[in-house]
């Protein structure tokens, strides 16, 4: 029968049974996107926290630039549609 070589100190003990009382960290679901989330953490794929907006995400980001965009392609529209009805 296998033999330790030596003894285990008490120091090399007591760090491994340090290990023994952790358990895996909880997470629950975001209320807003159900994304899963860690406790006290901001949901990063929709930035609320607590019901709060707490910052814009790049997805938010794309919305604003995107209809920014829509928004002058039919002010532009509009204008040259006003210069032909004047032109004839
Ligand atoms: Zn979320």
């Amino acid at each position: 029968m296998p033999v330790p070589k030596r003894k285990v100190s008490r120091c090399r003990r007591d760090s491994r049974q340090a290990n023994k009382g952790i358990t895996p960290k909880g997470f629950y679901l975001c209320p807003e996107c159900t994304a899963p989330l860690s406790p006290h953490q901001a949901c990063m794929t929709c930035g609320y926290y607590k019901g709060r907006k707490i910052f814009n995400t790049s997805m938010d980001r794309a919305l604003v630039r995107t209809s920014a965009k829509a928004a002058i392609q039919e002010t532009k529209a509009a204008k040259e549609a006003a210069a032909e009805v004047e032109t004839k």
